[in-house]
């Protein structure tokens, strides 16, 4: 049971036109973990992104979630895995507009067949988790840029996945905000779920405990702070 959630050998990935996005990357990420990906624009942190979460495939190397090679898997059963257990989180939040903070989260369930009064009481759950119990009625034009953030992660995490992928999740937020933002992911990983954030602002990926540098394609650094023991 000590398999990496994320695991990546020397992937390759080339888009037409000879742009070579990443050129042999070479990581494992455990459960629990806290992980943000930073570098500046065009390193391949969006493209890395995307083969994580399963969105793509790479050109060459093999991509492993929970040890499961993607690169074997039909787009059937890439899809079902993605559904079940990979959650994204965006910077534009991608709410259903005019639909109550509760059915935004509850609709996070709707792959897994789950009956719409399980479904909300699920959502009603997350909500609280990420600390909306009082916003489960608002629609998305009534909460703030914080509060969309935390319903689109509750959203993302309805589901109990394994793992947690949010793309520049405070790239709309104002830096206090954010940081709350960046706390709640903390906890998230504290209880169990992988966090992966891909960000260009080293202040925000220093509020994680791994940083794993990108620049040009390739990891040029990975660094974990070690806590202090309690
Ligand atoms: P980042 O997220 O760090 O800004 P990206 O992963 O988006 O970096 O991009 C890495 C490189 O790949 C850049 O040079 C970019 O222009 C190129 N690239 C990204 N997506 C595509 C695509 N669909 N087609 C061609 N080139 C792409």
């Amino acid at each position: 049971m000590n398999e990496p959630v994320v695991e990546l050998r020397e992937v390759r990935k080339e888009y037409p036109g000879e742009v070579t996005a990443l050129d042999g990357v070479t990581l494992r990420v455990e459960a629990g973990e806290a992980a943000a990906i930073v570098g500046p624009s065009g390193s391949g942190k969006s493209t890395l992104l995307h083969l994580i979460g399963t969105l793509d495939r790479p050109s060459a190397g093999t991509v492993r979630i929970e040890g499961r090679d993607v690169s074997t898997m039909s787009d059937r059963r890439l899809s079902a895995l993605r559904a079940r257990r990979i959650g994204f989180v965006f910077q534009q939040f991608h709410l259903a507009a005019g639909v109550s903070a509760l059915d935004n989260v509850a609709d996070g369930l709707l792959y897994a067949g789950v009956p719409l009064a399980d479904r909300r009481r699920r959502a009603r759950l997350a909500l609280e988790r990420v600390g909306l119990a009082h916003r489960l009625g608002h629609r998305p034009h009534q909460l703030s840029g914080g509060e969309k953030q935390r319903v689109a992660i509750a959203r993302a995490v309805v589901g109990e996945p394994a793992l947690l992928l949010a793309d520049e999740p405070t790239g709309a937020l104002d830096t206090g905000t954010g940081a709350g933002v960046m706390d709640l992911l903390r906890e998230l990983a504290a209880g169990g779920t992988t966090v992966i954030v891909i960000t260009h602002d080293r202040d925000i990926a220093a509020t994680l405990p791994r940083q794993i540098r990108m620049r040009d394609g390739r990891v040029v650094a990975d660094d974990v702070r070690v806590e202090a023991a309690p």
